[in-house]
């Protein structure tokens, strides 16, 4: 059996990442920039002041002191978005505002809390040195400066940084369009009433809010009921709409597991027994060029097999570079054997407490038990075999 790094190695491998497409920046939160960005202009464009005060030449106020002030006259105010007209001359300062153009002959600024203006003399209580309280044109930024490439994960900080270049749209890799289909001849839809034998439809759902949470665009497609013909025409349906496709369900050895010889006259699907608790059974494979993830029924198999797949799949589709969610050591507050040949990733609460990180079981964890995971934070990983005492360290990660 593959372990879960193998097999998700393997699948990643496998995975495209989608073509790129230009977005206004406006609508580019948490996209992946798909180009190399220069700069066109300088940032900041022009050596400017970074506090309220005064423009004046270092030279003037070398000697100021609380009490022996240097004195200037002032000889204009330069509010932010406006040039300065006059140059400033030994003896002489500019009023000047935060963000505002550096007069010419001026070389620091003075903070007004220093200084004591009266009409159009200014006192000034302190020395500054060249170049105190200036910032200077391409700083930040320099014109034909490589800013970003390929791979940027555009947070807030990327978009404005995107609107200080003037970029005001920008080529980035398209977000997956993701189509779930549900197979089970029990599944109810909500709303509808609870014949003996059957049971709500919970997976669609969580996959569904998954999707999302992972980036991508999902399509619900409903329930395909435990009918091969039936199951391929809305498999089709689905994998014409959309760039991958979820089932869940019918992956496992049962006689009326029909998704398995569907998905097989689809594509080129692998049916995986992954080393891992819960959700050994489950399918990958593409058809088309697009992935198809047979997900176990399972509501907590369902849920933890996207987490640690599907999620990292989509993000590749995106353009992201980091795929995984970060792991981290906890301290066990439990005794947990684990008589399993396979890895459990088990559902926790993380807290942390004195900088490090306690873990706790969210009690029973059987597959079908969805609420060991509304109960949850993160999951911890148990590897095979083992017993673990309370205290001892585990891997683990958040969720969500
Ligand atoms: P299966 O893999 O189809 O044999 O399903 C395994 C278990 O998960 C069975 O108990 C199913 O009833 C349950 N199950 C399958 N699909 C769903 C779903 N969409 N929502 C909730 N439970 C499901
Ligand atoms: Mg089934």
């Amino acid at each position: 059996m593959l372990s879960v790094d193998e097999a998700r190695q393997r699948m990643l491998d496998t995975i495209p990442i989608l073509p790129a497409e230009k977005r206004e920046i406006l609508n580019c939160t948490d996209y992946v920039l798909a180009e190399e960005l220069q700069a066109t202009e300088n940032i900041p464009p022009f050596d400017n002041s970074a506090m309220d005060g005064f423009a004046v030449r270092a030279a003037d106020v070398k000697e100021a002191t609380q009490e022996n002030p240097a004195v200037l006259s002032v000889i204009e105010m330069i509010a932010a978005g406006y040039a300065p007209i006059k140059p400033v001359a030994a003896g002489q300062a500019a009023r000047i505002m935060t963000g505002a153009m550096m007069p010419d002959g001026a070389d620091a600024v003075v903070m007004q809390e220093v200084t004591q203006q009266d009409a159009d003399k200014v006192e000034i209580f302190e020395s500054v040195d060249e170049a105190d309280n200036v910032r200077f044109t391409g700083e930040s930024v320099a014109e034909g400066q490589q800013v970003m490439g390929k791979g940027k994960h555009l947070r807030p900080p990327e978009i404005s940084m995107l609107a200080s270049l003037n970029c005001a749209d920008v080529s980035v890799y398209r977000k997956p369009t993701v189509a779930i289909v549900s197979t089970g001849d029990e599944l109810t839809p909500l709303g509808e009433p609870l014949v003996p034998g059957k049971i709500r439809d919970s997976n669609r759902y969580g996959l569904y809010a998954q999707v999302e949470e992972a980036g991508g665009v999902p399509i619900d497609m409903g329930i395909a009921p435990d009918d091969a013909a039936e199951t391929e025409r809305i498999f089709r349906a689905a994998l014409a709409k959309a760039d991958a496709l979820i089932t869940s369900g019918g992956v496992s050895v049962g006689e009326h597991d029909v998704v398995k010889s569907v998905l097989a006259k689809l594509g080129e699907i692998n049916f995986w027994r992954v080393a891992m608790k819960p959700g050994k059974p489950q399918a990958y494979g593409i058809a088309d060029g697009k992935p198809i993830f047979g997900l176990p029924g399972n509501p907590v198999s369902s849920l933890v097999v996207f987490e640690l797949f599907v999620r990292p799949a989509l993000l590749k589709m995106a353009g992201h570079q980091k795929l995984l969610r970060p792991t981290f050591k906890a301290t066990l507050a439990e005794t947990i054997t684990n008589r399993d040949g396979r890895v459990n990733y088990m559902r926790a609460i993380l807290t942390e407490s004195d900088g490090q990180y306690i873990a706790e079981t969210t009690g029973p964890q059987g597959s079908g038990i969805l609420h060991s995971l509304v109960l949850a934070n993160g999951l911890i990983t148990i590897p095979a075999g083992v017993t673990l005492a309370a205290g001892e360290i585990v891997e683990a990660q958040f969720l969500f």
